[in-house]
């Protein structure tokens, strides 16, 4: 059993085949997916989703490229939609440099205000980076994340980073990068992971694993990062099934 906690199935890329998707993700043995929403469209569309299937949840948030569109209305409705039980976190949210859309004050800043949010809903935080980790560590410090903790998704960074986030509580989540023949310092680092911390996504439909890598990414594609994970860890494809699944109902609370 496999357990994806990162996918955008609710994104217009999935709208014409979005049913043989999830096919796909089921003979693969994907048996849950966390369907992430970081704008007003895409978090009405998980919210959709995890009432038309059961082995849908949702995590909600502001993505930081779009900071500046978010208003306390946004945050307000966050909040109150975060009661669903199938809302499972609070995210995706960060910091991201490379796209100057919003200034890094801005993205700051509703970093902060998401992180108070989850904090008071008592639910764990999806943390996207880019370009930005020194600030996004100091703001997790700073805030008071350990409370919650959460995922530093599509996790790409030192192994030195990957300790002071788990002090904070923090799961790593793997997605395509692992896979790539290049990713030599992913691949060293999640020889590092303590097994109880790791995760794996696909963040489809972006990233797409190897042998993949170029098209769409989809849901069923997580096995090859299962896969890649379980030899780099010497361990069999099931033993990392079932422990990154359990990892993830573990922060999810899900039974
Ligand atoms: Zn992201
Ligand atoms: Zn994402």
């Amino acid at each position: 059993m496999l357990f994806d906690t990162h996918a955008h199935l609710n994104a217009e890329q999935y709208d014409t085949d979005l049913e043989e998707v999830i096919e796909r993700a089921k003979s693969e043995k994907v048996e849950r997916i966390v369907v992430v929403g970081f704008d007003r469209p895409t978090i009405t569309r998980a919210m959709e989703m995890i009432e038309e299937y059961d082995f849908i949840y949702a995590a909600i948030g502001w993505h930081p490229v779009d900071a500046i569109d978010m208003t306390e209305e946004d945050l307000a409705w966050i909040k109150e939609l975060s009661a669903h039980e199938k809302v499972v976190a609070i995210g995706e949210m960060g910091l991201d440099y490379h796209w100057d859309k919003s200034s890094k004050d801005v993205q700051k800043e509703v970093f902060r205000k998401q992180i108070a949010l989850a904090k008071e809903v008592h639910l764990p935080i999806i943390i996207h980076n880019r370009d930005a980790t020194e600030d996004v560590v100091t703001i997790l410090k700073e805030e008071g994340a350990e409370a919650v903790g959460g995922i530093m998704h599509c996790f790409t960074g030192s192994a030195e980073v990957a300790r002071e986030c788990m002090k904070m509580n923090f799961y790593l989540s793997f997605g395509g990068p692992v896979t790539f023949k290049n990713a030599k310092k992913p691949k060293e680092v999640v020889k590092e992971i303590p097994n109880d911390r790791l995760l794996i996504e696909t963040d489809c439909p972006f990233l797409t694993p190897h042998p993949f890598r170029g098209k769409r990414n989809e849901p069923s594609y997580v096995k090859y990062v299962a896969e890649q994970i379980a030899e780099l860890k010497g361990m069999t494809f099931e033993e990392i099934a079932s422990i990154t699944t359990e990892n993830a109902k573990r922060l999810f609370r899900i039974n």
